[in-house]
């Protein structure tokens, strides 16, 4: 190592190993079920709205993506104040960390879970307290032991990569025994049945992120917010770039959100898909967890999952294989169009067979 980057470089962040993303490849024709985009394309409503917006891109965006957040107010029913709009939800559980963890305090979080929890962690020179799902990915007692070093709880409902939620009432439970900041990250849940909006109006402490990159088609857009109370929102944008949202993604993220249509339509396949999917595996001998997002979570007794990624890849089809410290292993394969999905089972079944 450089003695510049030894001498000068925060000793967390050369520790540290940094985000690993799913693989994007950039060339070759692969089905892509590993990161869990939408397989369908955006709503068209999108295309005049960026049209538009395009004469507008010699002017700075507007900071506070106001048009977005007075149709999200609609489509939500939350006040416009109480929502913050971010660069993707990963920009929005940025500006939690660092609004709330400094150096010495701890995040909470229930694991297997979304890896990039931890690195915010390690940026900010906290560390992560990581509590177990038990088997049937609820959560135990012990999750809500409190620790004075707790400063922010992460949970994503639906959960990542099981694919499991914990109902508005168990949530609610967590948040009456944690009274720290506590962020629902709700990445997946317009594929779930259940949404925990309603938890941010009975507690000062609790907020809601979503982000349009899965079930609005939009990952390539960067476009997330969080829902909180408006003094709560106050900190946050101190926190943001003063332009973290440009004019373009603004203006397409506002026309996505304002077609219902196109949500509803598009819901309606993916879960019919899913039941698919999970059928299909379960039949291949797979473990499948019934999933309430867009992917699903699966496990085997006898075959090394390892070894079908891998396989699955050298057929072009790539999945996430997913390898937690003391937990165990899995692939979550994400939902496609019903063409990739029966392509998936195909190739699947000639290689478990
Ligand atoms: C995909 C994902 C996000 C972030 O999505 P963005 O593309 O940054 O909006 C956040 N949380 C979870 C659990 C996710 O899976």
């Amino acid at each position: 190592m450089s003695d510049f980057v030894s001498q000068f470089v925060r000793p967390n962040i050369q520790s540290m190993r940094g985000y690993v993303p799913g693989e994007q490849p950039q060339t070759g024709k692969f089905i892509k079920l590993n990161t869990n985009e939408n397989p369908y394309p955006p709503s068209e409503s999108i295309r005049p709205a960026v049209q538009a917006a395009l004469e507008g891109l010699a002017r700075y965006p507007d900071a506070h993506s106001t048009a977005f957040r007075l149709q999200a107010s609609r489509t939500l029913g939350v006040p416009e104040d109480w929502i913050l709009c971010g660069n993707g939800s990963d920009d929005i559980l940025t500006i939690l960390t660092r609004t709330f963890v400094g150096q010495e305090d701890a995040i909470l979080y229930p694991t297997p879970s979304y890896v990039l929890y931890e690195t915010l962690a390690q940026i900010q020179g906290a560390s992560v307290l990581k509590r177990p799902f038990r088997e049937d990915w609820k959560l135990a007692e012990s999750f809500c032991e409190p620790d004075p070093r707790i400063k922010l709880v992460y949970l994503a409902n639906p959960n990542s990569p099981s694919g499991t939620v914990l109902t508005p009432d168990e949530v609610r439970e967590l948040a009456r025994r944690l009274p720290y900041p506590f962020l629902v990250d709700e990445a997946y849940v317009d594929f779930a049945e259940t949404h925990c909006v309603d938890l941010v109006r009975e507690f000062p402490h609790v907020m809601v992120s979503r982000t349009l990159s899965k079930s609005y088609s939009l990952a390539g857009l960067r476009f997330g917010f969080v829902i909180a109370r408006p003094e709560v929102i106050q900190e946050l944008s101190k926190v943001k770039d003063s332009y973290n949202c440009d004019s373009l993604s603004i203006a397409a993220a506002t026309a996505a959100l304002s077609d219902t249509a196109w949500l509803e339509q598009t819901r309606t396949r993916i879960l019919k898909t899913r039941a698919e999917l999970e059928a299909g595996m379960s039949d291949l001998g797979f473990q499948v967890t019934p999933s309430q997002a867009n992917f699903v979570w699966s496990t085997h007794s006898e075959r090394s999952l390892q070894s079908i990624y891998e396989q699955l890849k050298a057929q072009r089809i790539l999945v996430r294989y997913m390898n937690y410290d003391g937990w165990g292993e899995g692939l979550r394969v994400s939902v496609g169009t019903d063409d990739q999905n029966s392509a998936f089972l195909t190739t699947l079944r000639s290689i478990v067979k």
